[in-house]
């Protein structure tokens, strides 16, 4: 029987995290969200966890409230995040926060020596080179639960990664796949969240929408599977069936399909290496009958040409380029910044901030300060 802590259990991953929990009797020792004090005190009552963390501190006391009359402990802020990172008592720690503020709670995992299942890609992009060093180092996994790093993940099964030409990681081309600059200017919220195919939270429905989910991903790719930016080509499926291929030195290529649904990702991950049922439609090619393929659009998304650039020029500017999407989102969605302002921040930052060091978690933050800063001063000229 596995146990596993999870942080993030409110969001769109972390529902679905504890779906897959249920059906598989999967004890979860602790719990944690940004927020919402009422689904975590659910979730802790139902799963009767140990420990839960709310990560607002303006919020801890309510969360303490609604838990009183149980055993549960209740923690709050990062030091909490990282108390339930640090837990050894789980076989897995399952990491599924938006936002680079996941990178403190992975790395403290990997220092315990626990197992880390990743849904947290702003961790890898961010930090990648830390976390995989370090994972390295200490004999820690990290599976893969991005839908199409999982898919990689699983192609390379039973595979020798030194045997590998190239990784073909593809985009569904989001809800704009198609369209030009010029008629991306008025694009509303509600239209940047509309996502064709897959149901997720707000931040990486947007990240869709302007394609740095790709960028995001792209970056991801490269750390998790220690290959080269060049030999990643990103390839449009519009159907989202085909959720990523490897091509061998033999010219075979072997690629994961499913339906779009997150659960078998997830299922992947914390179930490694079985596989059992999971509650998802069948996939039916003749259903599908076609499946169409694009290159992707460099010149219209900006955030996925500045995630490669930041990419090939390294150091820290993948971080950076993250951070100012972070923040630029947030604008976006307070309706402060219109669609196409969130790639023309992500670009600009690569030429307005200097090279930075990034060797070490404090050199992360440092770089993540200067980018936030970089859009509050755009923001305010
Ligand atoms: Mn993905």
């Amino acid at each position: 029987m596995k146990t596993i802590t999870l942080i993030g259990s409110t969001g769109s991953i972390g529902k679905q995290t504890l779906d897959v929990c249920r059906k598989h009797n999967i004890t979860v020792k602790a719990l944690a969200a940004y927020g919402n004090t009422a689904l975590l005190e659910s979730q802790a009552r139902e799963f009767s966890s140990e420990c839960v963390c709310i990560y607002r501190d303006d919020r801890y006391i309510e969360m303490r409230e609604r838990l009183a009359d149980t055993g549960i402990k209740v923690l709050c802020g990062m030091e909490g995040l990282c108390e339930i990172a640090s837990d050894k008592s789980a076989d897995l720690f399952v990491n599924s926060v938006v936002g680079m503020v996941g990178l403190l709670p992975t790395l403290t995992a990997i220092e315990n020596g626990i197992d880390v299942a990743l849904a947290n890609k702003e961790t890898l992009v961010a930090g990648g080179h830390i976390v995989m060093s370090e994972a390295k180092k200490r004999g820690v996994k990290i599976y893969p639960i991005d839908s199409e790093h999982s898919a990689i993940f699983q192609c390379l099964q039973g595979n020798d990664p030194k045997q590998v030409n190239k990784i073909i990681l593809t985009a569904s081309g989001g809800p704009f796949f198609g369209m030009r600059k010029s008629e991306l200017e008025d694009v509303t919220v509600e239209q940047a969240l509309n996502h064709p195919n897959w149901s997720m939270g707000n931040k990486i429905t947007i990240d869709s929408a302007t394609l740095m989910n790709k960028g995001l991903e792209f970056i991801e790719a490269k750390w998790l599977f220690g290959v080269s930016p060049r030999n990643i080509e990103i390839v449009v499926n519009r159907e989202s069936v085909i959720h990523s291929a490897v091509e061998f030195k033999d010219f075979s290529v072997i690629a994961q399909m499913g339906v779009p649904d997150m659960k078998i990702p997830i299922q992947y991950a914390l179930l490694y290496p079985q596989r059992e049922e999971c509650d998802v439609k069948p996939l039916s090619f003749t259903d599908y009958g076609t499946l169409t393929f694009f290159k992707p659009d460099f010149e219209t998304f900006d955030c996925l040409s500045g995630c490669v650039e930041a990419i090939n020029r390294g150091g820290a500017y993948p971080c950076i380029v993250n951070a100012v999407n972070e923040e630029a989102v947030t604008l976006f969605l307070n309706r402060e910044i219109p669609f196409l302002r969130i790639g023309e921040l992500v670009r600009k930052s690569l030429d307005s901030l200097p090279e930075m060091p990034s060797e070490t978690y404090e050199d992360i933050k440092r770089a993540e300060m200067a980018a936030r800063n970089f859009v509050y001063n755009e923001m305010n000229f």
